[in-house]
């Protein structure tokens, strides 16, 4: 059966029970009218790593470009079990009952290392994802934390044009991923639990500091008073950092995903510093900033990535790493050495460098 579909004239690169494909046209259309199937089926074109797939994915996202924008980026994040499914299904549950449109992204940068995910393994947010008001997608699977962010990024620029006007991006709180998180949303929540040490939650350094609001989670039950004792010392702390955003101070506040209380608090909070920075022009600034760090570190990975595939490259590296552990030249004169041999710093009009 596959053979005889294989062979079928001018069809033997397709695989068997593929629909049949979209034309930018089509894609364009779908996702402008909020067609939720063509949208996802945009969201795999954008996520194919396949070169055409890619350039007709970058063609269907630049036509949309103009409708994209007028969404509430928000961030959440904290480490495995502080709450996120739940405080997402929650809080989710309660902007559409606002009347909002809701899509809910994932950076998840534990899929390909572990070979299973933290974030989508577990059927999650069910009640949430059954609603038509709401959209979830599970990050892009068998990536690096760079690959996920790009295909993050886009999806949440895809969703916009759809027509939702509130995208909850989700992250685990491993490795890198709250900063790049950061770089993608205008108002980043940390979820915290109470009565655990900062070790034990993985807060490093710095992730107080990304925040425009901590709450501490599942501020139930017998959790209740230690909750209230967590949200006095991360005030404290919260105080003496720098806020997320000039002029905002941080919010640190109660909640529990699991009774909903906590939620329309948070909410407001959001839609305050919403109307206060959105007229402004702080958040499409900040997003402009966000757009041209992207443009860099997209030019840095692929320049360092072309660089050391370069067969000239990899030659002259392993001669020159063999001499600067025997100590034979300098790290300093080894690097110029390499970089000149390509060429890159003899040009006229560069000045020399230092
Ligand atoms: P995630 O790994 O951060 O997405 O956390 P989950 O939402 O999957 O929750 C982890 C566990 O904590 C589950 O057993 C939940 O039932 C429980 N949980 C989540 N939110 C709350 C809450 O607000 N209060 C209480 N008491 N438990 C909660």
């Amino acid at each position: 059966m596959d053979q005889a579909e294989n062979n079928t004239e001018g069809a033997e690169t397709k695989p068997p029970h593929r629909r049949p494909a979209l034309s930018p046209d089509e894609y364009v259309a779908g996702v402008l009218a909020g067609d939720r199937a063509t949208l996802a089926r945009a969201i795999t074109l954008i996520e194919s790593t396949s070169r055409p797939h890619e350039v007709q994915g970058q063609e269907v996202l630049q036509r949309l470009l103009p409708h994209t924008g007028k969404a509430e980026r928000i961030g959440i994040t904290g480490v495995p079990g502080v709450g996120k499914s739940t405080f997402i299904e929650s809080f989710g549950s309660f902007l559409v009952e606002q009347g909002r449109r809701v899509a809910v992204l994932t950076i998840d940068p534990t899929s390909k290392r572990s070979g299973g995910s933290i974030l989508g393994d577990k059927t999650r947010m069910e009640r949430l994802s059954r609603n038509p008001q709401a959209f979830i997608r599970p990050s892009a699977a068998g990536q690096s934390l760079g690959g996920v962010a790009r295909r993050t990024r886009e999806t949440l620029l895809l969703c916009e044009a759809a027509g939702f006007d509130t995208v909850l991006v989700e992250t685990v709180g491993v490795g890198q991923s709250e900063t790049v998180l950061r770089s993608m949303v205008d108002f980043f929540l940390l979820l915290l639990l109470p009565g655990a040490g900062d070790e034990l939650q993985g807060i490093k350094k710095g992730i107080i500091e990304m925040a425009d609001a901590v709450l501490i989670n599942k501020a139930d039950g017998e959790n209740r008073l230690r909750a209230e004792q967590a949200r006095a010392e991360q005030r404290n702390a919260v105080h003496c950092l720098q806020p997320s955003t000039p002029g905002w101070t941080t919010e640190v506040g109660l909640c529990s995903g699991l009774t909903g209380e906590g939620i329309p608090e948070i909410w407001n909070i959001i839609q305050q510093y919403f109307s206060r920075f959105r007229p402004a022009g702080i958040i499409d600034k900040r997003r402009q900033q966000q757009s041209l760090e992207w443009f860099s570190s997209l030019i840095e990975d692929e320049l360092l990535r072309r660089f050391y595939r370069d067969p000239h490259v990899q030659e002259r590296l392993a001669a020159l790493r063999q001499q600067v552990l025997q100590a034979e030249t300098t790290p300093v004169r080894a690097s110029r050495d390499l970089l000149e041999s390509l060429n890159l710093f003899t040009r006229k009009t560069d000045p020399t460098p230092q």
